[in-house]
């Protein structure tokens, strides 16, 4: 089984209302606890390399890697390049086998994003590969800035609408209220604003960053005002990888690290059917 596209997992959810979880990973045994918990719901997966995450590894570690666990467990797997702001990245993992990139140009000008992204996109579609891009700029919780300067950057609707006419993407990654990382209070959403850019953009499927933290009622409001993509990173980082690899090494008498290996593939998968279920594409492969 080959790796699909972003437009391919998307097109379904759209028409049945339902978003896909994408899900960041950093190892060989979080990308197979991805998979473990997909198999397990019978659900499509996104696999999401960060650049970070690709600089460690390297491109073709990471496509054989998602080639090889989709056809081990035989399900539909997106392998999407996340965040990439850097244009020469974007073309190397599309020539290298990934089937979606996010071009994030959301801290440039208007113009400067949507030049960079139909760059992108008339690239990678040569290839079939999607595009997905942001605009409004979501911003992590390390940015030292007042709720008002956040709220700033949501995205703004119409201007969404000529964003997805100028660009030509496959996927809008909106700011509508969440942040990259761990929250320090309760993430607030602005589900009027997310319903008034999927009521001016029915067909393009919206995209929330930063899944960590958000309570499972607002991925429901949320999925139901039109999010067909939700990322999650932070909490299969901190709590699917490190934090078990930790505790594992710490009281594994064995000195096997194929236990420590096995344990952070449970936790992993076990995270990504918790929100697999809150998301509504188990039983959607
Ligand atoms: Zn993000």
């Amino acid at each position: 089984m080959a790796l699909v596209t972003l437009k391919h997992v998307l097109n379904r959810a759209c028409k049945e209302g339902y978003a896909v979880g994408a899900f960041n990973f950093f190892t060989l045994e979080n990308l197979i606890g991805l998979a473990k918990g997909a198999k397990a719901k019978n659900s499509p997966v996104i696999a999401m390399a960060s650049v970070g995450a690709m600089k460690i590894m390297g491109e073709k570690t990471v496509v054989g890697a998602c080639q090889g666990v989709a056809d081990d467990f035989g399900i539909d797997m997106v392998l999407h390049l996340d965040h990439a702001t850097d244009y020469d990245v974007i073309r190397r993992c599309v020539d290298n086998g990934f089937t979606s990139v996010m071009i994030d140009a959301s801290s440039k000008s208007y113009q400067e994003n949507v030049d960079i992204t139909a760059r992108v996109v008339e690239y990678a579609s040569r290839y079939g590969v999607s595009v997905e891009a942001e605009l409004g700029h979501v911003g992590g919780k390390e940015d030292d800035i007042s709720v008002d300067e956040r709220e700033a950057l949501f995205t703004v609707p119409e201007d969404a609408v000529r964003f997805v006419r100028d660009t030509g993407i496959d996927a809008l990654a909106v700011a509508v209220g969440t942040v990259h990382g761990f929250y320090k209070s309760e993430p607030k959403l602005d589900f009027p604003r997310i319903a008034k850019i999927h009521e001016l953009l029915p067909e393009m499927p919206l995209v929330l960053h930063g899944g960590t933290g958000v309570p499972d009622d607002d991925f429901r409001k949320a999925i139901q005002l039109g999010m067909r993509k939700i990322n999650v990173g932070t909490e299969l980082k901190v709590h699917g990888v490190f934090d078990v690899s930790r505790e594992a090494y710490d009281t594994e008498p064995s000195h096997d690290p194929r236990k420590v290996a096995s344990k952070v593939i449970d936790a992993c998968a076990k995270i990504v059917e918790e929100k697999i279920d809150v998301m509504g594409c188990a039983g959607k492969a």
